[in-house]
């Protein structure tokens, strides 16, 4: 049933893994084995231990890569785990390029932990090519991006990046975790390997921690299956099998949550209280046009900026309906925190010269009615108001 013809959609429900071979159940067998036996004295099978090859995550790692268009997938215990393990590539003295606004876990794993192993360092605005080119010095490994990034949704494009990476001989990383290979396939753009928080918008329903990766060289494809199966952060079978489901319904869940992010983000831009929108859907917006070319819609995640700590804290006391939480990418809606979330391991200096400011709301739009989505923010929005009279009729 493997046909890559079909539409995104349809290889989601019917390729070659969605009917078992042996038994014609249409949901993935789980080999809860540690270890497996070997038939033949002289010749052993294809598995011999689970942390270096188990059938349930295979299939998941199949999955993935067909659906990135790479070769090999990799699935891990998070996606800090496929990330740092990704990262072990490099070498005592090799030089990265990161993204400034980067996952807050990837800037502590690049700032506090491989500075001590002698890997270095630059964070710069990806978005800006001239500073790539710039940036890049004659021990440059490899240039990390997320697009649009996290927080403030920011747009690098990616087919120069990875172009200005090969000129220099230098590997790119993508963390695709904010779209998906619904929306966008880095692999395509020239990207070498593409990093996935499975925690997020691929699982989807906030019940599993996991993580992936996939390339398409099959050189690097084998180096960093020997950094998995030696570093050894392997995603259990069980969450394997939660991802695998979860990816079922990718398609339907990220369409209906963009519709909903794009009609709230419109809304958004008409509130006075909102002092600005990052959303890649509106009209305008800055590298709308790169996003539009290397990607299929604009997400399912915004951000918005209020006036300061305290409107924040109005505005989340009064909403219902979002959990108000880290992560993103489920079927509920999300509401972080930026500044005390996903950016707390930020120094507040380093934070809010990247823009991490501290009226930033994060949103990752779920599956609720995006009229009651909208009504609950209203609410939120009408008790700041309520308060700021207050306080003006304090001061008269
Ligand atoms: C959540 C997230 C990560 C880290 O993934 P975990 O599964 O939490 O380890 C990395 N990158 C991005 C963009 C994320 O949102």
């Amino acid at each position: 049933m493997s046909n890559n013809n079909f539409e995104f959609g349809t290889r989601l429900i019917h390729n070659e893994h969605s009917v078992d071979k042996d038994s014609g159940a249409v949901s993935v067998p789980i080999n809860h084995t540690s270890t497996f036996h070997q038939f033949d004295f002289d010749s052993f099978g294809k598995y011999d231990y689970a942390r270096s090859g188990n059938p349930t995550r295979e299939i998941l790692e199949d999955t993935i890569a067909h659906l990135e268009g790479g070769t090999r997938g990799f699935a891990f215990a998070s996606g800090m785990a496929a990330i740092s393990t990704a990262f072990l590539l490099l070498s005592k003295e090799d030089h990265v390029l990161i993204c400034e606004d980067v996952y807050g876990g990837t800037f502590r794993l690049v700032s506090q932990v491989l500075h001590r192993f002698g890997i270095e360092h630059s964070f710069i605005d990806t978005t800006d090519l001239n500073k790539v080119k710039e940036s890049i010095k004659e021990n440059t490994k490899m240039i990390y991006v997320e697009t649009p990034s996290n927080p403030l949704l920011k747009i690098t494009d990616l087919k120069e990046v990875c172009r200005i990476a090969k000129e220099n001989g230098c590997l790119t990383f993508v963390d695709n975790t904010f779209l998906t290979p619904a929306l966008q396939r880095p692999l395509e753009l020239g990207a070498d390997i593409v990093l996935h928080s499975a925690t997020k918008f691929l699982s989807g329903h906030s019940d599993v921690v996991a993580g992936l990766a996939v390339v398409k060289d099959e050189k690097l494809g084998e180096q960093l299956g020997f950094l998995q199966n030696t570093f050894g952060a392997v995603l259990g079978v069980q969450d394997c099998w939660l991802v695998l489901r979860g990816l079922k319904t990718l398609q339907v869940r990220l369409k209906q949550s963009q519709a909903s992010a794009q009609k709230i983000a419109e809304y958004l831009e008409t509130v006075p209280e909102v002092n600005h929108v990052y959303y890649p859907g509106l009209k305008n917006y800055a590298g709308g046009d790169i996003h539009f070319k290397q990607s299929d819609g604009p997400g399912a995640v915004l951000s918005f900026r209020l006036d300061n700590a305290d409107t924040v804290r109005t505005f989340v006391d009064q909403l219902k309906i979002p959990v108000f939480a880290v992560s993103l990418g489920a079927v509920e809606s999300i509401l972080s925190y930026p500044a005390k979330m996903s950016h707390a391991a930020m120094p507040k200096e380093e934070r809010e010269s990247r823009g991490i400011h501290d009226g930033l709301l994060r949103l990752s739009v779920g599956l609720e009615s995006v009229e009651d989505l909208i009504e609950d923010f209203e609410n939120g929005f009408e008790k700041i108001r309520l308060k700021n009279k207050k306080k003006e009729k304090q001061f008269n």
